[in-house]
């Protein structure tokens, strides 16, 4: 078993925030990765709100700093899913899904969100075949094709903007007949010639045979059903967090978000959780990166009165 002052568990800015501030503190850390180092932010095109960013910053190009400095001041990073985090005499261990465990002082849970899914027949069969959810990512295979954008949250409407570049149409689809989205975020969108809006419009399958070919709606007033034709369908419903493996070690509130104090400290002694998998107003790479400071710091503090 390995042994560290501070494990950190994932690498979006929460987690790599937290380690560049235990790493300058001289302990010793390790970042522990499942997918992708960045997180989810590195699936944001421009990012046009992180203040002293560059002007054309990507999530990409910022995440790929956050995690030189995390590194450049010694932490070290890992690609393993944490299995679960148990609480030892002499420390908290958390099983890793690459064999060997690690042992440490305090552990950051900062493991961020997932995509939440419609659950409608045929999301899961057309994945990879025209069911996507991220633009950034897949926007290329929809070259002069129409495609719809469900949901009415800026994510959804910013990456309508971002989809606008490639397809020649796009219909966003929204459960209500008002925009979740901000004000600026819905202006933008709507001014835009190839986006148009289908308000008050319940999901009820995605269609096709090999790949997507159409989704049918109905409207929620008139319980009328219709089938909208298209290649593609973005799914940006929001999101959950991943936080399933610590349900029975921390406190979470009723949608499964992992419960702090102002110090990042969760309701276990010695685990913290910082960024968009807590209990928090705002969930932003700003707002989670403020969170990891906070919650190495106050691990700084434990750790030294140990
Ligand atoms: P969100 O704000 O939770 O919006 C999710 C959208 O999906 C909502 O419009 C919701 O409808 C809809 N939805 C949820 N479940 C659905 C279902 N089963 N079927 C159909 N529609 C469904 O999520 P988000 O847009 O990903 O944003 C998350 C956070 O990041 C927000 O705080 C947002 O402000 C922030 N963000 C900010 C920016 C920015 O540039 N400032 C960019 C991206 C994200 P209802 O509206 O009816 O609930």
């Amino acid at each position: 078993m390995k042994e560290y002052d501070v494990a950190i568990l994932g690498a979006g800015p929460a987690g790599l925030a937290a380690a560049l501030y235990t790493s300058r503190s001289l302990l010793k850390t390790i970042v522990i990765e499942h997918e992708a180092v960045g997180g989810l932010i590195i699936t944001t095109d421009i990012v046009d709100n992180y203040p002293g960013a560059e002007v054309g910053s990507t999530g990409y190009s910022i995440a790929e700093r956050m995690r030189e400095q995390a590194q450049e001041a010694g932490a070290e990073i890992a690609m393993a899913s944490a299995k679960s985090v148990q609480a030892l005499e002499n420390g908290l261990m958390t099983a890793l899904s690459i064999g060997e465990d690690i042992l440490s002082k305090a552990v950051i849970i900062a493991t961020g969100t997932k995509h939440r899914m419609l659950g409608v027949p045929g999301e899961t069969d057309f994945r990879g075949k025209g069911v996507s959810y991220c633009a950034t990512c897949d926007a290329g295979f929809f070259k002069n094709k129409k495609v719809a954008v469900i949901g009415g949250g800026d994510t959804a409407l910013k990456e309508a903007v971002y989809l606008a570049k490639f397809a020649s149409e796009i219909v966003i689809v929204h459960r209500r007949d008002a925009l979740r989205a901000s004000v600026s975020v819905s202006k933008h969108a709507s001014q835009n010639p190839k986006i148009s809006f289908m308000m008050d419009y319940a999901v009820k399958s995605i269609n096709g045979d090999s790949r997507v070919s159409s989704i049918t709606l109905e409207h929620n007033q008139t319980g009328i059903a219709e089938e909208l034709a298209v290649d593609g369908v973005f799914i940006f419903a929001g999101q959950q967090p991943n936080s399933d493996i610590f349900q029975d070690i921390v406190d979470t509130d009723e949608s499964g978000y992992i419960i702090t104090d102002e110090k990042m400290q969760t309701s276990a002694s010695g685990i913290f959780a910082a960024g968009d998998v807590r209990a928090t107003p705002l969930r932003q790479a700003i707002t989670a990166a403020a969170d990891g400071a906070i919650a190495a710091y106050t691990a700084e503090q434990l750790i030294s009165d140990i």
